[in-house]
């Protein structure tokens, strides 16, 4: 790195090391936090380093900017409920994209047509990738927070629309590093930028509902890769190694999230486009279900000796992890074996069922990954779902065509009985109807989660 003292160097291979071993820590809930904490600190020494041997220009805008930034990091990160996380996570890696782009956009007017070729091949990579992840990101974002429709955005020609852009944007970039010379190359670059917004856009609209998480995890490699050839562009080890970190890690947490929906990446970013809908109809039936108190449920889970509790997003929306640890802490004192059965994507981003009952101090011995635990219902008593759907609907077995059709599921329909927990008969995060609720062998128990596991808990206790 040109111009980098040895000791900024040395700092920033600190800062790289910190990433790493952040990113092993985040690998599993005992050592998140301390990950996250890691990771920060090597955020901020990188950060820092900078201003003791860099020659900074325009350095009051800079600092006025980083205070706004982490002004508002910091009070967003604050505010958010856990269910909003996606929403966030799309937000911040919208902006690190668009950031890097601008970068690229403005060393690109710098230093003009006379960078070395390879160099020209990484801007024009950071100012496309940086724009398609920015408008992806804003797209995601806004359908996540209910700002616009969460369903796929389809219109006629939008698979004309889709490769002319990406045409367009292959044809400029070629354009950037192979004839730099021949036109004013900023306005190439904004060219360049506009086009890969188009995209961002044309591509993130037909993916609808559930799918949207997947997709953010897409744009975070997508915004990895960015950073990286913008480390490359700048001469900055610390940025070329995040951003293939980041890039790395957001191409495996697509590829699980995806296996564990039974999906493939392809079929998620253009299932709508070949005529499928990636969200279902949001159908509510009015055929009669079995529904219950709290004082019925409580019997039947008192002489019941195996019970499982399958959690979901509904869950983390009641905030309702301590009161439901607290009627399986009960149930444990009576001889009761209960589990808790953790679906991989439960909730709405990966890990949300481990993060949410690890805050409410549930033993880890106590959570069963699905490949664990899914032979295991047939010899249960009752299943106790608390404000999980699609996690245990058989039509991911049984309904070719449905949005969730070859997800693995939670066998929870194997089970002797089942107690559902829901506020009414909607739908879950994918919007189709669910069989289980009007199983014979089903009985609903209709309330706000962290009411209902209330009352629950009182029955229990009266008993
Ligand atoms: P679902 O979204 O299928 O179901 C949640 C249920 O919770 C709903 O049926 C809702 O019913 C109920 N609910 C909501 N609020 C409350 C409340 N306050 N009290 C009681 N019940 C409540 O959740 P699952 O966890 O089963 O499935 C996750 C979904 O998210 C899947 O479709 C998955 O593919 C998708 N997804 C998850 C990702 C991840 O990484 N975790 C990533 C991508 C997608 P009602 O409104 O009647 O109360």
């Amino acid at each position: 790195m040109t111009g980098t003292p040895v000791w900024a160097q040395v700092a920033y291979l600190v800062a790289a090391v910190c990433f790493i071993l952040a990113l092993k820590g985040l690998s599993s809930p005992k050592h998140a936090r301390a990950g996250n904490l890691v990771g920060a600190v090597g955020a901020v020494l990188a950060c820092v380093v900078v201003f003791f041997y860099a020659h900074l220009d325009h350095l009051v805008p800079i600092l006025i900017a980083i205070a706004v930034g982490t002004a508002g990091g910091f009070v967003g990160a604050r505010r958010v409920q856990m269910t909003q996380m996606p929403q966030l996570v799309a937000l911040f890696n919208g902006v690190g994209g668009g950031a890097a782009a601008l970068v690229a956009l403005l060393e690109l007017a710098d230093a003009g047509p006379r960078e070395p070729a390879f160099t020209l091949v990484a801007t024009a990579f950071t100012i496309l990738v940086g724009s398609v992840s920015f408008a992806g990101s804003m797209v995601t974002f806004a359908k996540l927070q209910e700002l616009m429709t969460s369903r796929p955005v389809v219109f006629r020609g939008l698979p004309v629309a889709f490769g002319a852009v990406l045409v367009a944007a292959l044809v400029l970039a070629y354009l950037t590093v192979a004839h730099p010379g021949s036109w004013p190359i900023e306005v190439g670059g904004v060219l360049l930028a506009l086009v890969g917004l188009a995209v961002g856009l044309l591509l993130v609209l037909p993916v609808g509902g559930a799918d949207v998480p997947i997709v953010i995890s897409l744009l975070n490699a997508f915004t990895g890769l960015t950073v990286a050839a913008g480390g490359y562009v700048l001469g900055n080890t610390v940025l070329l190694v995040a951003g293939t970190l980041v890039g790395a890690s957001g191409t495996f947490l697509t590829k699980l999230m995806a296996a564990a929906m039974g999906r493939s990446v392809g079929n998620i970013l253009f299932g709508a486009l070949r005529g499928g809908s990636t969200l279902g109809a949001g159908t509510t039936s009015d055929r009669p279900v079995r529904s219950a108190g709290p004082e019925d449920m409580a019997i039947l889970l008192n002489y019941a000796s195996r019970v499982i509790v399958v959690p979901g997003y509904g869950l983390a929306v009641a905030q309702a992890q301590h009161t439901l640890r607290e009627v399986v802490d009960l149930l444990g004192e009576r001889g009761v074996t209960v589990d808790y059965a953790i679906h991989p994507v439960a909730g709405r981003m990966p890990g949300h069922m481990n993060v949410l009952l690890a805050e409410a101090q549930v033993p880890y011995e106590q959570l069963k990954e699905m490949d664990d635990i899914n032979s295991e219902f047939k010899q249960t008593d009752v299943v106790l779902v608390v404000g999980a759907n699609d996690v245990v609907n058989p039509a991911a077995k049984t309904t070719p065509g449905a949005p969730i059709y070859g997800m693995p599921i939670l066998n929870a329909d194997q089970a002797r009985q089942v107690i559902f927990m829901k506020r009414s008969m909607r739908p879950g995060f994918a919007g189709i109807e669910n069989e289980l609720l009007f199983d014979p062998r089903t009985t609903l128990l209709f309330g706000d989660a962290k009411e209902m596991l209330g009352k629950l808990l009182a029955a229990l206790k009266a008993q």
